[in-house]
């Protein structure tokens, strides 16, 4: 251990699909800044949500529970300030806090950002141009520009004004790259005359998953052209010439925010290098989930699928953790408070349900590691989308997934054909998952074993089955 606390930047950004990183391998950009977060420290490659949405995903972090214990189900649900938090405990412990961005958790005495000395953040999801601010003052920003700058703006301000007798712990949550992706102007042409190469499933026809998840309205032609794609659709485009068209229009926007967070990443990595604070801060940079960039023709996230599913995740701290390094351990929202406060010597409260993984940090792996993950998308057909709600278990080698097709709370909502549906995914053999086999032969083992394993998880966490599931 160093002499000093270390600091801590946390960046969570909003629906960065890991493969929209190079680091990961991304066929379709590159993010240097963020990459020097990667080469740095170490990469995390089976990093996944709970549930796949913005507000369950952030209480998860922020709080190291389930959201069947902290509340948060839904987009919809503010967090309970009061609830324990690991910003909160770090404050407790000395360090100077801030955040700074996307909040997401509600507004109002009861849901405002608490834990945290200073913040200033979006009111709901917030606007990329000329965004509002309200902050910890009850004051109203409005001074004007790109949102993505104006974060990192509040960061760097608050991190040149902070007392530097104590450590301090920097949250700066991105608005990017959620929808609906407006660029700002230095990026406004990036991939102008460019073609993005389009993901393997980008035609995949659905056959074989479950009908509700052939139902959901997450498609290219599901886009809004005015709001989402900014533009006309040419006349006289075929449907597929359509799709290709829309997918183009989409994936641009959306790595042109993409760019904006990573220059934006660079300011905040050159003063830590300025300010000869690297080697003692944590830099983590996640997201709250994942997203589909055109897979299985999809965009948007909430399903088990892996796009959505996994989070990219990269911890840098040179005192302690080897640059370069990768892992392939399971890893899950509620893990990153207890693992930063196992980093930074607090203790975690037994309530918390997620595990550190600072051992594995640390280049090694307790023998009792998790080999699952138990996963719960609440929000049945949310109009929108039309996901439904489900849960499921993800080994190393196979996914189970049950919808439930839960009507409850969905005013008007019919009762579904087949009230309950699985899918069954082998991961090694179809990482792409477009070949459900659950109910094929030869698959009765594997999947009692997954059911079994899926039940002892759901146990174990706290959770109930939905009543229609046998
Ligand atoms: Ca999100």
């Amino acid at each position: 251990m160093a002499s000093a606390p270390p600091n801590l930047v946390f960046i969570m950004s909003d629906d960065h699909a890991a493969h929209a990183l190079s680091c990961y391998g991304s066929r379709i950009n590159q993010t240097p800044h963020l990459d020097r977060i990667a080469e740095g420290g170490m990469r995390f490659d089976a990093a996944f949500c709970t549930n796949s949405i913005c507000a369950p995903s952030r209480a998860a972090i922020l709080t190291g529970t389930y959201n069947h214990v902290n509340g948060v189900t839904t987009l919809d649900t503010p967090l309970d300030n009061t609830l324990w938090t690991f910003p909160a405990e770090l404050r407790a412990h000395g360090w100077q806090t801030a955040i700074f961005g996307k909040w997401h958790l509600g507004h109002g005495a009861n849901a405002d950002p608490s834990g945290f000395d200073t913040w200033r953040v979006l009111p709901g999801q917030g606007h990329y141009h000329n965004p509002v601010f309200l902050d910890h003052e009850r004051g109203i920003d409005e001074r004007g520009g790109y949102v993505t700058d104006l974060i990192t703006d509040d960061c760097l301000d608050w991190l040149d004004e902070r007392d530097q007798s104590r450590p301090f712990a920097l949250f700066c949550h991105h608005k990017a790259p959620h929808r609906t992706w407006e660029p700002d102007e230095k990026h406004f042409t990036m991939y102008e005359d460019e073609e993005i190469p389009f993901p393997d499933t980008f035609r995949d026809d659905l056959v074989g998953r479950a009908e509700v998840v052939q139902a959901v309205r997450m498609r290219m032609m599901d886009l809004d052209p005015i709001t989402d794609l900014k533009a006309t659709v040419p006349p006289g485009l075929t449907l597929d010439e359509e799709i290709d068209w829309r997918y183009q229009r989409y994936i641009k926007d959306y790595l042109r925010v993409v760019a904006s967070i990573d220059d934006n990443v660079g300011r905040l990595l050159d003063w830590l290098d300025d300010a000869g604070l690297a080697d003692n801060t944590i830099v983590v940079y996640t997201s709250d989930q994942g997203f589909f960039l055109g897979d299985h023709g999809w965009f948007d996230k909430r399903l088990m699928y892996e796009e959505s599913l996994a989070m990219p995740l990269m911890i840098r701290h040179p005192e302690r953790v080897t640059a370069g390094t990768t892992s392939d351990d399971i890893v899950v929202n509620v893990d990153f408070g207890p693992t930063l406060l196992d980093l930074m010597g607090v203790d975690v409260p037994s309530h918390v349900q997620g595990r550190s993984f600072a051992p594995i940090l640390d280049g090694g792996r307790p023998d009792d590691w998790p080999e699952s993950m138990y996963y719960r998308y609440w929000m049945h057909n949310d109009g929108a989308h039309a996901v439904p709600a489900h849960y499921g278990v993800r080994t190393r080698t196979h996914k189970l997934i049950c919808y439930y097709n839960d009507p409850l709370g969905q005013p008007g909502a019919q009762e579904p054909a087949n009230p309950v549906e699985w899918e069954l995914f082998d991961l090694v053999a179809d990482p792409m998952e477009v070949d459900n086999i659950h109910g094929k032969p030869d698959t009765e083992a594997i999947t009692l074993e997954l059911r079994a394993e899926l039940d002892r998880l759901q146990a174990a966490v706290g959770d109930v089955p939905h009543p229609d599931v046998e």
